[in-house]
């Protein structure tokens, strides 16, 4: 099992450093996991460290392609008030 980095990664290197196999690796055009060392921290950490650090919601996504940081869970903005503020500002 391996979690992965998708394309809103921002590359910002927070999670290469804290990943206790070395999984995490820079590509273009986004930093990526590699799915041999990736054990998703179990055995070694109550959570996944690459996840608990990352600051950019939906960027790393479990094996079932869910996001472990969803929508609001860091920003404390509920998904439907972004979008209305975000249909708000576009209108604008
Ligand atoms: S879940 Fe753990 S082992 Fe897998 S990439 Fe993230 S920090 Fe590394
Ligand atoms: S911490 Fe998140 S945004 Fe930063 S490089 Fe890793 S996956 Fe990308």
């Amino acid at each position: 099992m391996s979690l992965s980095i998708v394309e809103s990664c921002v590359n910002c290197w927070a999670c290469v450093d804290v990943c206790p196999n070395d999984a995490i690796y820079q590509a273009s055009p986004h930093f990526m996991i590699n799915p041999k060392k990736c054990t998703e921290c179990e055995g070694e950490f109550a959570d996944a460290q690459c996840a608990s650090i990352c600051p950019i919601e939906e960027a790393i996504l479990d094996a079932a392609n869910e996001p472990l940081n969803p929508l609001g869970s860091l920003t404390g903005i509920p998904p439907e008030k972004m979008a209305e503020a975000m249909t708000e500002i576009q209108g604008r």
